[in-house]
Parts: structure tokens; sequence; C-alpha cells
């Protein structure tokens, strides 16, 4: 069972109007407000209004509104800022990052030269089969579940 809200976490805070963010937008399900330590000025968080966890926890059609939330922030902060670049980018789990644990997707404006390095180490596979097995290891579990689209 998903708890929608949760009174220690930030982000529930700032949906419930008891903590002051930035707001950006707001939809039905998501709302966009700017991160208190950016990565660069006017670095955007998309958050899901209910309290999930991560993307495991996240039901479909939040993840739809999300997706459209992010697209009108980006092409905003694009227009607003004309960076060199933004990205994208969605933490789950402490070992990839994740600070706050109630799903959100960031966007971020990217300058050239600005320092920041998202792949500084690229890991080669051993050879072809050594990669064709981990391809083999996740389309058996994508052939194992219901297919994205399909009615359950
Ligand atoms: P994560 O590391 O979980 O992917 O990202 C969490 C983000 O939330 C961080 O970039 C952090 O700066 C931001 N953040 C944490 N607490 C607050 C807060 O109270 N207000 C705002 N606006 N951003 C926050
Ligand atoms: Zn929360």
């Amino acid at each position: 069972m998903v708890e929608l809200f949760d009174s220690s976490c930030p982000f529930c805070l700032i949906i419930n109007g008891k903590m002051k963010a930035e707001k950006l937008y707001e939809s039905e399900k998501s709302i966009a407000f700017l991160d208190i330590n950016p990565i660069n000025y006017g670095h955007a968080l998309v958050v899901s209004k209910e309290h999930y966890r991560d993307f495991g926890e996240l039901p479909e059609d939040v993840f739809v509104d999300l997706v459209h939330t992010l697209r009108i922030v980006a092409k905003a902060i694009v227009d607003a800022m004309s960076p060199d670049g933004f990205n994208i980018f969605n933490n789950n789990g402490t070992a990839a990052g994740q600070t706050v644990f109630h799903f959100h997707f960031h966007v971020a404006p990217r300058y050239k030269n600005d320092g920041l390095k998202f792949r500084p180490i690229v890991k080669a596979y051993d050879s072809p089969e050594h990669m064709s097995d981990y391809a083999k290891r996740i389309r058996e579990k994508i052939n194992s579940t219901v297919k994205l689209g399909d009615p359950e």
C-alpha cells in the first residue's frame, strides 16, 4: 500500500502549502518548482503531487502527467534562459543519488564548460557476447511481463 502523503517529506510539505517553494507550474497530478540547490540557475523539479517513493511505485497515469509537465517546464526553461542544452534526469535509490524519496524529475539548464559531467567513466563490455548477455537478461524480463500499452 503506497502512502500518498508523508509528513516528514519536504516535497509533501511543499505540495500541501506547509513549506515555501518557487512554484513554476501545476497540473492535476504534478507540480514544478525550483530546486533549492541548483546545479545551474533555473534547475527545476517536476514532482508527483502524491507521495510515491520512486519510479517503481509510480502509477502510469501519474507518469504520463509528469511527462506532460516536463515538456512545458523544459520548454519554458529553454525559452527563458537560452542555455546551450539541458538535462532531464531522475535518480532512483541512494546508489543512484536519490536523496528525497518522493518521485521527481530534474530539469537542469546546461552550458558549455559548466564543468558538470554525467558520464565521467565509460565501462567497456569484455566482448560482443558479454554485451549480448546483458541484452538477453533484460529482454527475458520484458517478455515475461505485461507489455507496455497492453490491456491487463
Ligand atoms: P534527488 O537527489 O533526490 O534526485 O534530488 C532531490 C533534490 O531536491 C535535490 O537536488 C535538492 O536540492 C532538492 N531539495 C531538497 N529539499 C528541498 C526543499 O526543501 N526545497 C526545494 N525546492 N528543493 C529541495
Ligand atoms: Zn512526499
